[in-house]
């Protein structure tokens, strides 16, 4: 059977690129192809920056209010093709449907529409000096580039997209290799819903295309989603023309359970914020810091609910709540972490091997995995493994857990389970990291800026002051008087 072969879109359309080269992309659940891609060759990028700089120059002339209307439209086709664009994500990343159906489109139409609201009222400044005055416009920056990760990619595409263009800038828009469709769509739509040709491009292709983008003297910033090592490569990169820089990056996120948390609760934020996505979520908990008067109760009410209520299979099964790991390369890297976890001394709770589900035996899935009695230097616990692999620890001692929840160069989310209202802020106000939550974890609405302390990255994506981080501010003076001049 052939597989559809997708091309790079472009000024509003496919663009057939002139090397030929063509990537593969996997269904992660069966190990087969389901498509090909087309690499942004040399010619496929020389049209991106023209026809975005052409896109540009029309978008950015038109008022906030038309291109707001225009951005909600694509909103609406988003919210209307919901089940289409959520297969696709499926197919793609290995995710189970019934996330995919209900998270993944919605969560990015409401950022476009949240940033399509705020484009109209962001306004400048306007203050008297003596008898002149100045005022300031937010002008947007020109041509952007988004560099995307693989684990919610119509997503990553909508968060940077929707503030990017509401700001009235043009967006070049990398999505990673392993899923290059959902962007394609977006594209799509955004043409559909009346953004002009060139505005919104998508090119295609691995690390070369990424490095191009941040390399280019054409382009104004980067935003870029993925591994802080990679991270750091793109901002070493992008200072070689001064780019600004957005980057969200990776976690080995903190969470605090006390000993009067309600423990169901802490179990679910646990099990949630290790095993939703089968783990492939940047602000996971994996480091779970459980007080030793509940610590026994919290991972046998653990094991009895991982062991019970996990449902691996065929992701588009809406019953399975537990999906396949992105790729088989992906996959041994996260068994070679389970196996290191097992020879450093962790107790193996539940999990702890490849699975094979009968409805996709092929497919890369890990059995949800728990390890207890882990210490604070074992590697399980200081490097972010991306995929279903909670380590729990014990703490008795306030002050310490903080101290140990905060030892480490990554900062991106941190959360606390407790009853006490004081001992909440008090903690979460210590904690360094950029996203917390309190007798919660994971929501992330469109108002709430997230970003990471540390090396977990720079800037925000989502609330009111990620539009700042797409203009750029113009003073402008305005004499009333005359010159004083002394030539
Ligand atoms: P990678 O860093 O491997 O890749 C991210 C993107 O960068 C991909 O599109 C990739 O292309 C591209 N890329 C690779 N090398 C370069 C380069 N030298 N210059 C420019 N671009 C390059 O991340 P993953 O895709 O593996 O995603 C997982 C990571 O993303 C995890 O660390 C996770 O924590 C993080 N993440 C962070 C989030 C946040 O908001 N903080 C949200 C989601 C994920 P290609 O893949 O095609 O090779």
């Amino acid at each position: 059977m052939t597989t559809p072969v997708y091309q790079n879109f472009i000024n509003g359309h496919f663009l057939k690129n002139q090397s030929g080269e063509t990537f593969a992309v996997k269904n992660p659940a069966t190990d087969e192809v389901i498509y090909h891609v087309e690499v942004a060759d040399a010619f496929v990028q020389n049209a991106a920056i023209e026809s975005a700089k052409q896109g540009f120059a029309t978008w950015s002339a038109m008022t906030p209010i038309e291109r707001s209307r225009i951005l909600l439209k694509a909103v609406e086709l988003l919210r209307a093709r919901n089940d289409e664009l959520a297969k696709i994500e499926v197919l793609d990343t290995g995710k189970p449907w019934q996330e995919a159906e209900c998270v993944d489109v919605q969560t990015g139409a409401d950022v476009i529409e949240y940033f399509a609201g705020l484009a109209p009222a962001q306004v400048g400044q306007q203050q008297m000096v003596g008898e002149d005055f100045y005022y300031t416009r937010k002008e947007p920056l020109g041509i952007c580039a988004g560099i995307g990760a693989w684990n919610y990619p119509l997503q990553i595409a909508c968060w940077k997209s929707g503030p990017a263009l509401a700001a009235g800038n043009a967006l070049i828009f990398k999505p990673s290799e392993e899923t290059p469709l959902g962007a394609i769509k977006l594209a799509e739509i955004f043409i559909e819903a009346g953004v002009p040709a060139g505005v919104f491009n998508v090119v295609q292709g691995a690390a070369e295309v990424g490095q191009w983008l941040t390399q280019s003297d054409d382009i104004e910033k980067v935003s870029f989603t993925g591994e802080v090592g990679t991270g750091k490569k793109v901002v070493a990169s992008a200072a070689g023309s001064l780019k600004d820089v957005t980057m969200e990056l990776g976690g080995k996120s903190p969470l605090l359970v006390f000993d009067d948390a309600d423990i169901s609760q802490a179990v679910s934020a646990a099990m949630l914020g290790n095993f939703y996505t089968q783990g492939e979520i940047c602000t996971n908990c994996t480091r779970i810091y459980v007080h030793k008067n509940v610590y026994q109760q919290f991972i046998d009410e653990l094991k009895t609910r991982t062991e019970q209520n996990i449902i691996a299979g065929d992701p588009m099964n809406p019953e399975v709540n537990l999906g396949a790991l992105i790729s088989k390369n992906h996959h041994d890297l996260v068994m070679g972490y389970i196996d290191k976890g097992i020879s450093e001394g962790a107790t193996l709770l539940t999990g702890g091997k490849a699975l094979k589900p009968d409805s996709a035996p092929n497919g890369y899935f890990v059995a949800p995995t728990v390890f207890t009695d882990c210490t604070d230097d074992m590697t399980i616990v200081k490097e972010e493994i991306f995929g279903p692999v909670m380590s729990v620890l014990v703490f008795d001692d306030e002050d310490d857990a903080i101290r140990r929840a905060n030892d480490t160069h990554l900062g991106l989310a941190a959360g606390v389970f407790t009853k006490d209202i004081k001992r909440a802020h008090r903690v979460i106000h210590q904690l360094q990291a950029g996203i917390c939550w309190i007798n919660s974890y994971g929501n992330s609405p469109a108002e709430m800026p997230v970003g990471g302390y540390k090396q977990s990255g720079i800037g925000r994506e989502n609330g009111i002051e990620t539009l700042d981080h797409y203009t750029q501010t113009k003073s402008i003076y305005v004499g009333m008087t005359d010159i004083e001049s002394p030539f």
